[in-house]
Formats: structure tokens, C-alpha cells, sequence
């Protein structure tokens, strides 16, 4: 972390929680987190229990995300969502380009891309999520995946677009398997991505934006993660489902 960025940690709920159980949970966690300041906290549930959950945190320290986002304003997209819908409803995040919607919905960079700016014209700020497959991380292809996800998934950015966007650095082979990167291992990818926000943006913009670590994020990994100099936070999903996991990583950052 670096005090220059507030650091920002989010709980990915993917498809779990009945928005009866989503309630229950934040209203717990509402008192884990209570006068927390020093990290924003957001939790992002399934879609139908965007109004139930906003309903549960007004008033308190944590913010709400969605888990994707259409770039269309409204149309034909069954199953998709707009995002003045999302807005409606208190949505201030939203994942976009998560590996699973990548991997098992066919997201590409380019409709991330699109996803992300639509977000930003309508006042949501995107969590771009980006992240190597095993089989690449041992081919040595890091490096050449991750950067060109971020050259694609932000293409055509402003500087005022890059400042209100989160990056999510999260290797796949680390998602929901209990394997974390390294704090070392992490570190080195986002620190490759700041090279590259800096090449594309200039180091001052560059130093201003937060980048997320996710993976099996823990309690017991979080604060060691969350030392490294270039993770502003984290991604998290497993652990985000239970009040006092997530609300432990979220004391970790704060
Ligand atoms: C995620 O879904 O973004 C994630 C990081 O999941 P987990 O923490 O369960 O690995």
C-alpha cells in the first residue's frame, strides 16, 4: 500500500446469497466495519439483491458494486443490465471482465473495454479485472497476457477515466483453489501494471491509481498481500461471504 492511495477492498459474491441471506450478512458485517475510514468497503452481490442490500447499508461505511455491466443504455440484450439501472439502485462499482465472465460467458477485452466506459459516462467506477490462466503463467506469458489485457480493456481512456477506475490483478489459477499468489509474485505483476499505466498515462496519473489483488484472499494472507508496495487492496470472493473473513482483510487494509 501507499499512503497516497486509500486502499479499497471488495467482496465479489458471485452467485451465492439469497438476498435474505445477503442481508444478513451485511447487516452483520455492518457492525464488524462500523467507523472504518481508512479503506472503502464495497460488496457486490448477484443483481436481484442490488436494491435489498442497498436498503441494508444506507447510512453505514460500505459501498455497493454490481457484478458486471452492459455498455448499452437500454435494447434487446436479455439477461443484461444498463447502467442507469444499476445506478437507480446505488450501485458506485462495477466488476467488469472477471475471469469467470471471461472464461465461461466469452468477455473479451474489447467488450470489456466498452463495458468500462460505458460505466464511467454514467458516474460508475469500473473494477477492471485482468489475470493469467495457469498453463500461461507456466509458459512464461505473464507478462504479455496481463499487459495486453490492460491495453485492451482500457483502450482509449483519459486520465480522468484511468483515475476513477480499479484495476483487479487476479491470477486465475488463484481464484477460489485456496492458492495465493506470493506476495513477491503479486507484486511483480502490479508493478508491471503500473509500468504500464505509466507509459500510457505519465507517473503522476499512474501513482494515483489503485490496483486490487485477487485470489484466495484471506484473512491470514491479507496483511502480508496488502504490504507490498503496488496493492492498494483486494478482490475478494470466498472469504467476502462470511462478515467477520471479510471485515478481518478489510481491518487488514485499513
Ligand atoms: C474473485 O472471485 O474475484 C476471487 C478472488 O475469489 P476468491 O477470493 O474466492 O479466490
Amino acid at each position: 500500500m501507499n499512503p497516497n492511495r486509500k486502499p479499497i477492498i471488495a467482496g465479489n459474491w458471485k452467485m451465492y446469497k439469497t438476498s435474505a441471506e445477503g442481508v444478513a450478512l451485511v447487516n452483520a458485517l455492518k457492525a464488524e466495519v462500523a467507523g472504518i475510514t481508512k479503506a472503502e468497503i464495497v460488496v457486490c452481490p448477484t443483481a436481484i439483491s442490488l436494491p435489498a442490500i442497498n436498503a441494508a447499508i444506507a447510512g453505514s461505511n460500505i459501498q455497493l458494486g454490481s457484478q458486471n455491466v452492459h455498455w448499452e443504455k437500454e435494447g434487446a440484450f436479455t439477461g443484461e443490465i444498463a447502467p442507469a439501472m444499476l445506478k437507480e439502485h446505488g450501485v458506485r462499482y462495477t466488476i467488469v471482465g472477471h475471469s469467470e465472465r471471461r472464461q465461461f460467458f466469452g468477455e473479451t477485452d474489447a467488450g470489456v473495454n466498452k463495458r468500462a466506459k460505458a460505466a464511467l459516462a454514467n458516474g460508475l467506477r469500473p473494477i477492471v479485472c485482468v489475470g493469467e490462466m495457469l498453463a500461461e503463467r507456466e509458459a512464461g506469458k505473464t507478462e504479455a497476457v496481463v499487459a495486453g489485457q490492460v491495453r485492451g480493456s482500457l483502450a482509449g481512456f483519459s486520465k480522468d477515466d484511468i483515475l476513477a477506475t480499479v484495476i483487479a490483478y487476479e491470477p486465475v489459477w488463484a481464484i477460489g483453489t485456496g492458492k495465493t499468489a506470493s506476495p513477491a509474485q503479486a507484486q511483480e505483476v502490479h508493478a508491471l501494471i503500473r509500468r504500464l499505466l505509466t507509459e500510457l498515462f505519465g507517473a503522476d496519473v499512474a501513482g494515483k491509481v489503485r490496483i486490487q489483488y485477487g485470489g484466495s484472499v484471506k484473512p491470514d494472507n491479507a496483511k502480508e498481500l496488502l504490504g507490498q508496495p503496488d496493492i492498494d487492496g483486494a478482490l475478494v470472493g470466498g472469504a467476502s461471504l462470511k462478515a467477520a473473513d471479510f471485515a478481518a482483510i478489510v481491518k487488514a487494509a485499513a
